[in-house]
C-alpha cells in the first residue's frame, strides 16, 4: 500500500509533467469494479482538457496535480489517492486491463495513466474552496517528513491509544502506513504497543526523528515493494528499501540488533512487527 516514500517517488517519476497542457483524457472500458471518480468521467474530461498542469506535489498519501482550465478561472485540483494498489506512470502499465485513466498531453509523447489493480484508489477534482475545506486547517497532521518532537507530544500525550495506532492516524502526522509505523518504532526504540500518554517528551522527540530519517532512506531507494509487488515506480520499476527492512513482514527471523526473535501481533487488524528485547515498553 503506497505510503509517504512510494507517492513522493510516484510524484517525483511524473515531474515531467509539470507545465503540459492536456489534450485529452481516457477511460478505458473495463469489466474489473471501476475506480470511484468524482466529478463524473465526462465532466472531469471535458473540464480538464486544454488545461496546463501548473504543478505536482504530495500531500500525506496523495498525488496533488494543480491544473490551470483552459476555460474558466481559478485553479482546480486533481487528486489520486492511490489506497491499496493504485500507481501514477509515465511507461507502458504492468497490465493493460486495470488502466483506470489515460491523459494525453499536447506535444509530449507519454501519456500520464493511472493504473490500480484493485480499483479502491480514488481520483478527484475539485477547485481551490473545495480543496482547502477538506484538507486545509488540520485536517491532516505535519508531514511525517517534518515530524517534529514537541508538536507530537502536544497531540498524543493524552491519549490511551497504542502509539502504533496513532502514527497511522493521519491527523497525527500525515504519511505513514503499517509498514512505515513498524520500522520507525523499531528505530525508535519504542515497543509498539506502549499507549501514546505513557510516553515522554524524549520519548516523541525519538519517534520524531525516526520519522523523518526512515522516510528520507526509504524515498532514496525508491519505496518498498513487498508481497506481490505491486508497487511500482512511475517507470514501472520495483522500489528497493524493502531489503533494508529491519522488521516489516520479517516475524521469527533474528533481529539484527540482539538475535532475539521478531514478533508479530495484530493491533486494530493490522499486524505490527518489532523487536521484544530492543523496543521499550513504558
Ligand atoms: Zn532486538
Amino acid at each position: 500500500m503506497p505510503e509517504l516514500p512510494e507517492v513522493e517517488t510516484m510524484c517525483r517519476g511524473i515531474a515531467c509533467f509539470r507545465g503540459k497542457i492536456i489534450e485529452k483524457i481516457l477511460f478505458p472500458k473495463h469489466t474489473r469494479r471501476a475506480s470511484p471518480i468524482q466529478p463524473r468521467p465526462k465532466i472531469l474530461a471535458s473540464k480538464l482538457q486544454g488545461a496546463r498542469i501548473t504543478g505536482i506535489t504530495r500531500l500525506g498519501k496523495r498525488a496533488i496535480l494543480s491544473v490551470e482550465p483552459a476555460n474558466e478561472n481559478g485553479n482546480l485540483f486533481l487528486i489520486f489517492e492511490p489506497r491499496m494498489t493504485g500507481l501514477l506512470l509515465r511507461v507502458p502499465p504492468p497490465t493493460e486491463k486495470h488502466v483506470r485513466l489515460v491523459v494525453h498531453m499536447q506535444k509530449y509523447q507519454d501519456p500520464l495513466i493511472f493504473w490500480d489493480r484493485r480499483g479502491l484508489g480514488t481520483i478527484t477534482m475539485v477547485n481551490r474552496p473545495t480543496f482547502i475545506a477538506r484538507f486545509g486547517n488540520n485536517a491532516l497532521g505535519p508531514d511525517a517528513l517534518k515530524a517534529n518532537g514537541p508538536e507530537l507530544y502536544k497531540k498524543i500525550h493524552r491519549s490511551k491509544r497504542h502509539i502504533k495506532v496513532a502514527l497511522l492516524d493521519q491527523k497525527i502526522l500525515a504519511g505513514i502506513g503499517n509498514i512505515y509505523a513498524s520500522e520507525i518504532l523499531y528505530l525508535a526504540r519504542i515497543d509498539p504497543r506502549t499507549r501514546c500518554c505513557r510516553l515522554s517528551q524524549d520519548a516523541c522527540e525519538r519517534i520524531a526523528r525516526a520519522s523523518s530519517q526512515i522516510l528520507r532512506l526509504a524515498i532514496k531507494h525508491e519505496g518498498s515493494s513487498i508481497g506481490d509487488e505491486t508497487y511500482r515506480t512511475a517507470d514501472n520499476r520495483p522500489g528497493r528499501y524493502q531489503r533494508f527492512h529491519k522488521v516489516y513482514g520479517r516475524d521469527k527471523a533474528k533481529c539484527g540488533k540482539c538475535k532475539n526473535e521478531i514478533q508479530r501481533v495484530i493491533q486494530t487488524q493490522r499486524s505490527t512487527f518489532f523487536c521484544p528485547n530492543c523496543q521499550i515498553r513504558y
